[in-house]
Order: structure tokens, then C-alpha cells, then sequence
């Protein structure tokens, strides 16, 4: 029987890894462009992205995420574009200032939970806001579960019609102070998700030196996963990843081990129900 294709989703920057961490982190949307474009020749049919500043500080500015927007479309067409609406890289509303820029899909939190030196704050409120932004602008939303209770209240959402379409939801698992990265949990997890959201795809990410980990049980679990230099900075114990482009390779390895074919974009695109945009 012929296996699901896998969908490889690269998070290029994200808002911790800086230089002088790993020289190869993209900061510079140029950067970001060229590095996206590397992973997406390698195999990456969907990019999750963040926006710097040009001191590497974390922005939530409208106007760069369109510059990135711009160059992706026409460096990488028909990849899937992800914006975060993540909570390090803004506070409150601002957090979605960019969704009437219009990206195929965006991350969405829909509950709170620990990070490694704070509490990562998602109110009722402002999810319920995000959410119908999403939905006034035709972006399909990521489900960032960091914890179960997540997956419950993004069932709900989709019940009582705050979200709509086929449900997307990655479990995010590594973060210091949150959930870990434990084999029941994550099973429970798939369980969960094909429980209560009967007609739903889902994706992992791990983090840190468990991204690897995480790509593994994805694939060799039909489910979708996610690499790329926001969630590790190395390629091995020993070595920084030299690219965006280096990790995506290492995930298309463990595709091969267990026979996943590695998704295109078209069939990317075809699973999550995502039109190409002109
Ligand atoms: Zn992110």
C-alpha cells in the first residue's frame, strides 16, 4: 500500500536563535528569502515565518512580513506561507497585525502554558480574536497544541464554528517548562486528535535537540512534521546546522527509512484544503 506523502514544514528564524548562536540563522528578510528558497528545493512545502529587525530583535511589523511575502511567492511559488502570531514576537493584537496581508495559513495558539523563563499568555479573548481575523481573511490557522487541553478547545472552536475547514494541528513538544517529549503522551495525543476532530491532519515539533526525535515518530506515525533552525540550531551533537536547506535533508532521510514519500507542494496544498492564491 502506498504510504501518505509527508509534509515537511520549514520555521526558518523564529525569535530566539540569533547569530551570534548560529552565524546561519536568517535575519534579514534577503536572508529569509534565500534560506526558504534552499529548503524549499529540498523538500519544505510549507514555511513558518517570523520577522526580525535589523538588530535581530523580534517585530511583529505588517510591512516586513509583506516584503518576506513577496519574495517567497516569487522565489518559492506554491509553497504554503505561514505567518506566527506567536506570543514572543508581540504583545496583544499586534501579535496579528499582519493577517490582512493574507498568507495561506498562520499559527494559532489557542491556550496558555509555560515557556522556559515566562508564561506564554493566550486570553480567551485575544484567541477568539485571532481566530476571527483568520477567518475575515481566508487563512487557514495552524493549532500549536503545547498541551492537551489545547487540543480540546480547538474541537470546541471548530464545533461551535470559530474555526472553520479541515483542522490542521501540530503538537509542540520539547519546550522547557512545558510538555515534554514522551512517547505515551504523543500517542495519546493522535488518539486524542482523531477523537475529537474526526477529519483532521496533524504535525509535530520538537525541540532542541528532540526535533529529530519528533521528525521520527511523525513519520514513522503518518502524521506530518515540522524542522528548520527556529527549533535547533544543530545538525548533531557536534555540529550547527549549516542551513534551513541541512535539516530539511535530514527529515527526507527519515521519510525514506519509512517509505513516506516527501509532499509536494500541489499535494501539500491538496491535503490541508489550501487553494493556490494568485
Ligand atoms: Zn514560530
Amino acid at each position: 500500500m502506498k504510504k501518505t506523502p509527508c509534509i515537511i514544514c520549514v520555521a526558518i528564524t523564529g525569535s530566539v536563535p540569533r547569530k551570534e548562536h548560529n552565524q546561519n540563522v536568517p535575519i534579514t528578510i534577503s536572508e529569509q528569502i534565500e534560506s526558504t528558497q534552499e529548503a524549499f528545493e529540498a523538500g519544505a512545502s510549507i514555511v513558518h515565518c517570523h520577522v526580525r529587525n535589523e538588530d535581530q530583535s523580534v517585530s511583529s511589523d505588517p510591512n516586513r512580513f509583506e516584503q518576506l511575502k513577496l519574495g517567497l511567492k516569487k522565489y518559492c511559488p506554491g509553497m504554503v506561507i505561514q505567518f506566527s502570531t506567536g506570543g514572543r514576537s508581540g504583545k496583544g493584537k499586534e501579535r496579528g497585525g499582519m493577517l490582512s496581508i493574507r498568507p495561506d495559513m498562520a499559527s494559532l495558539t489557542v491556550g496558555s502554558n509555560n515557556f522556559p523563563s515566562r508564561v506564554y499568555e493566550n486570553s480567551p479573548e485575544l484567541i477568539d480574536w485571532l481566530s476571527s481575523e483568520m477567518l475575515k481573511y481566508g487563512i487557514k490557522p495552524e493549532i500549536e497544541a503545547f498541551d492537551l487541553s489545547h487540543i480540546f478547545q480547538a474541537a470546541k472552536m471548530y464545533n461551535d464554528g470559530r474555526l472553520k475547514g479541515k483542522p490542521y494541528i501540530q503538537f509542540v513538544m520539547g519546550v522547557k517548562n512545558a510538555m515534554p517529549v514522551d512517547r505515551e503522551v504523543f500517542e495519546f495525543y493522535i488518539k486524542t486528535v482523531n477523537r475529537v476532530l474526526p477529519a483532521v491532519n496533524w504535525c509535530g515539533a520538537g525541540i532542541g535537540k528532540y526535533q529529530r526525535t519528533m521528525n521520527e515518530w511523525c513519520i514513522e506515525l503518518g502524521g506530518h512534521t515540522r524542522t528548520g533552525m527556529e527549533d535547533n540550531i544543530r545538525l548533531d551533537k557536534e555540529h550547527l546546522a549549516p542551513s534551513n536547506a541541512a535539516l530539511v535533508n535530514l527529515t527526507r532521510e527519515i521519510c525514506s527509512k519509512y517509505a513516506r514519500p516527501v509532499a509536494t507542494w500541489e499535494q501539500t496544498r491538496e491535503i490541508l484544503g489550501i487553494p493556490l492564491k494568485i
